[in-house]
């Protein structure tokens, strides 16, 4: 099978990917062997790429945002058909043991696996995944319009259940990247006003169209009080703005993995009256069941670009340096 490698982590420029032809991997009892249809670049992958995430296997295969089928099962017991398609996402497993496990935060496992950098993703012809971390896919929906769904959408929707939104409310969305532009048709359908603010024209022009109630600058505020909000961006100015927005008891959940600092701020102004400031880690297998079927449910339809697999370096370049809109996939077959 032809296979994208990282073998030495290295800036995009430098194409850091490299296709290789190895054995198509025979499935360990409990996994399955998928054919890849397609898979969605995310911004971690460029972590991954350039060692901002430190590198777990001396060579990997990235790429966590999969769509694919059933190839072979290894051994009798998964529940799961052969030809069934299925999607693979960053939470490629936990314990199941540990406390927060127990507890049913699995999002938050002592001791997880993450595809696509602590075991092979997706930019392949085929690859392994746990069968009890796989999620059933519709068979209608094109390959495209799914893989963007299994990171960004995912975690998109889990920030929104992390800022406990409900139905109504006054949202803000900080960054409008390949998350918040399929957050926001989750909003739209609750019946949300979504105040945007975000750099980039192309950006505020596209959070128009789906229907945003107010569109700023990144350094814009809206004009209301919200309810909640997500900030995308990693700036620590960006989460202290949006706490400053919020309504007594409202919550701002941080939707990014590293903040440049948390500037000093007032606690009586800005985080009294319960408000509340979280963070949003990774995804459940509940989370992703359902947003993937309430996206099939509202027809949610990203934004992609699709690159062949033998242009993957190509397709994470262009995510890095911002050339397109929505997301960019890999077609791997
Ligand atoms: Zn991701
Ligand atoms: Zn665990």
């Amino acid at each position: 099978m032809r296979a994208a490698v990282l073998r030495h982590i290295a800036p995009i420029e430098e194409n850091p990917l490299h296709l290789e032809d190895l054995p198509i991997p025979e499935p360990a009892p409990g996994q399955v062997l998928l054919k890849v249809e397609a898979c969605g670049v995310c911004r971690t992958d460029l972590h991954i790429t350039s060692g901002e995430l430190k590198p777990i296997l001396a060579a990997v295969t990235p790429g966590h945002q999969i769509v694919g089928r059933i190839e072979k099962l290894g051994g009798s017991t998964i529940i799961l058909k052969q030809g069934e398609r299925v999607g693979v996402s960053w939470l490629g497993g936990t314990d199941g043991t540990c406390t927060l496990c127990r507890k049913g935060m699995e999002n938050i496992c002592d001791h997880p696996t993450f595809t696509g950098y602590s075991v092979n993703g997706g930019y392949a012809e085929y690859t392994l995944a746990r069968a009890d971390f796989c999620v059933p896919l519709s068979e209608e929906t094109p390959a495209r319009d799914l893989a963007p769904l299994l990171c960004a959408g995912i975690i998109g929707f889990r920030s929104l259940r992390v800022a406990e939104v409900k139905p109504g409310d006054r949202v803000g969305l900080f960054g409008f990247g390949a998350s918040a532009h399929l957050a926001i048709d989750v909003l739209k359908h609750w019946g949300c006003e979504v105040y945007v603010a975000t750099r980039g024209a192309s950006h505020q022009q596209l959070a128009r169209d789906l229907g945003a109630t107010w569109v700023g600058e990144a350094t814009e505020r809206p004009p209301v009080q919200l309810d909640s909000a997500v900030t995308f961006a990693p700036s620590g100015d960006v989460v202290i703005a949006a706490l400053a927005l919020l309504r007594k008891g409202g919550i701002v959940a941080i939707n990014a993995i590293h903040l440049d600092r948390i500037p000093q701020f007032d606690y009586d102004t800005l985080l009294w009256g319960e408000r509340q400031l979280r963070s949003v880690a990774n995804m459940t297998r509940a989370d992703a069941h359902d947003f993937v079927k309430l996206a099939v449910d509202i027809g949610i339809k990203p934004r992609t670009t699709v690159f062949p697999l033998d242009q993957v370096n190509e397709a994470l370049a262009a995510v890095y340096n911002e050339t397109i809109d929505g997301a960019a996939v890999v077609l791997c077959q």
